[in-house]
């Protein structure tokens, strides 16, 4: 199994409720190790560029408007098969549907406020990984 790299958001309701930590302690027991992380905040046009993907769903604005609402805390995430890994212990999208044991069943608030992203593939990581951070800003 290849060593990956994958990119994580903690969004701005699991900031708002200081969970910033409690998240990192799953991310790490769960063996991903943190290469790259840093507090910031999104402006409008850096969530419409990550989440362009998602322009024409009814929820697209409502998505905008959260992940500019207050600080996020981007990451990159480093482990073998770290893709999938970092996506099974987030959990499903809504909160309601997520497994015990997952980041969205203990700290999500709804299917829009659900504390963590993910990367779903190996290009998207890319990506998302380069629209945040150089090359420098990632110490394996
Ligand atoms: P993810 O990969 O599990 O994060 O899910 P998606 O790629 O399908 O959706 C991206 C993000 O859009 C989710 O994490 C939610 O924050 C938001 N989202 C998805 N579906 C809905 C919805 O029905 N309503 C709202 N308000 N937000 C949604």
């Amino acid at each position: 199994m290849a060593v990956e790299r994958t990119f994580s958001i903690i969004k701005p309701d699991a900031t708002a409720r200081n969970l910033g930590g409690a998240i990192n302690a799953m991310i790490e027991k769960a063996g991903l190790r943190i290469v790259a992380q840093k507090r910031v905040l999104i402006s409008r046009a850096q969530a419409e560029t990550f989440y362009g993907v998602h322009r024409e769903r009814p929820f697209f604005r409502e998505l905008v408007d959260f992940m500019t609402s207050g600080p996020v805390v981007v990451q990159v995430l480093e482990g073998e098969n770290a893709i999938v890994r970092y996506r099974d212990l987030m959990g499903a999208t809504d909160p309601a549907k997520a497994a015990a044991n997952t980041i969205r069943k203990a700290f999500a608030q709804s299917i829009g406020e659900n504390s963590v992203h993910g990367s779903d593939a190996a290009d998207t990581a890319q990506k998302e990984i380069a629209q945040f951070f150089s090359a420098n800003e990632i110490v394996g």
